[in-house]
């Protein structure tokens, strides 16, 4: 079991959701812990506050991590704030759902920058410090979207397939150097974004969950938590949170 007292992590969307949930996490573990937000502000500024209260240690960055420009900016704040960096959560993501049919350029773009390009930039920011640590982790927030597929999701989707083949073959890469990167693969949790999917389409696929409900972010947290602590032999693997709705 690896030690956490003391390492250092950069969450990206940190500030709500599934990101907050991660955060709070691996602060009560003791982590310190690096918030970065894009337009939530306030949001990271009170998790900040709470960690901190609760005796944590953590900083709020903004940044738009869809930018290399910003994602390089950010990992620069963590390296001079702590001086080291352990963990990377790339979690930051959104969704521009349409069919295929009314899908725009701008859709599959954003989407693609934000939920893809900004994993390639963040960890090739992150990269020469976490393979400085004894216990580096990357972790990609996926989505059961990138196994399965979505309607209307063909830019979703892509997206999130694409963060599991780069965390395959950078595992692959990295494997030698004890730096541990895998997927996370939620199925339907409760968030913001899952607030955004029309009433009866909520209750269409909650019906198909085996276990009948949606998700928590914190058991995605507790899923980050798990590999971050004991999984030193875990690598190249998607860990699949999602009530049984995909196996
Ligand atoms: P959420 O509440 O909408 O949170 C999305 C997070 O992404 C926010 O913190 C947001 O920060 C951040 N973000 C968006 N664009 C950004 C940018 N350009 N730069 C930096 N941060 C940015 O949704 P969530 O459910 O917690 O989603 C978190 C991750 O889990 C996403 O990658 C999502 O695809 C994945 N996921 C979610 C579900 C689900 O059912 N909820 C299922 C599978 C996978 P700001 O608000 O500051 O912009």
């Amino acid at each position: 079991m690896v030690k956490l007292e003391g390492k250092v992590a950069v969450i990206t969307g940190g500030g709500k959701g599934i990101g907050a949930a991660i955060t709070r996490e691996l602060a009560r573990n003791g982590v310190k812990v690096v918030v970065n937000y894009n337009k939530s502000r306030e949001a990271a500024d009170q998790l900040i506050a709470e960690i901190k209260e609760n005796g944590g240690e953590g900083i709020a960055v903004q940044a738009d991590v869809s930018t290399q420009e910003e994602a390089n900016k950010l990992i620069a704040a963590a390296v001079e704030q702590y001086g080291r960096l352990d963990i990377l959560v790339n979690n930051a993501g959104i969704t521009r759902d349409r069919t295929f049919k009314k899908l725009s350029n701008e859709d599959w773009n954003e989407v693609i920058n934000v939920n893809l390009n900004s994993v390639y930039y963040t960890t090739a920011a992150a990269l020469p410090y976490i393979t400085e640590s004894d216990a580096g982790r990357i972790i990609n927030i996926s989505s059961i979207i990138g196994q399965a597929g979505g309607f209307g999701q063909t830019n979703y989707s892509a997206a999130k397939a694409g963060m599991i083949g780069f965390t395959k073959s950078l595992a692959l890469e990295l494997a030698k150097t004890g730096v541990t990167v895998n997927a996370i693969c939620p199925g339907f949790i409760e968030t913001d974004m899952l607030a955004e999917v029309p009433d009866n389409i909520r209750e269409q696929i909650k019906a198909k969950i085996p276990a009948r409900r949606f998700g928590h972010a914190d058991e995605i947290a507790r899923g980050v938590l798990y590999l971050c602590q004991d999984g030193e032999y875990i690598t190249g693997q998607q860990l699949n949170i999602n009530g049984g709705l995909y196996m």
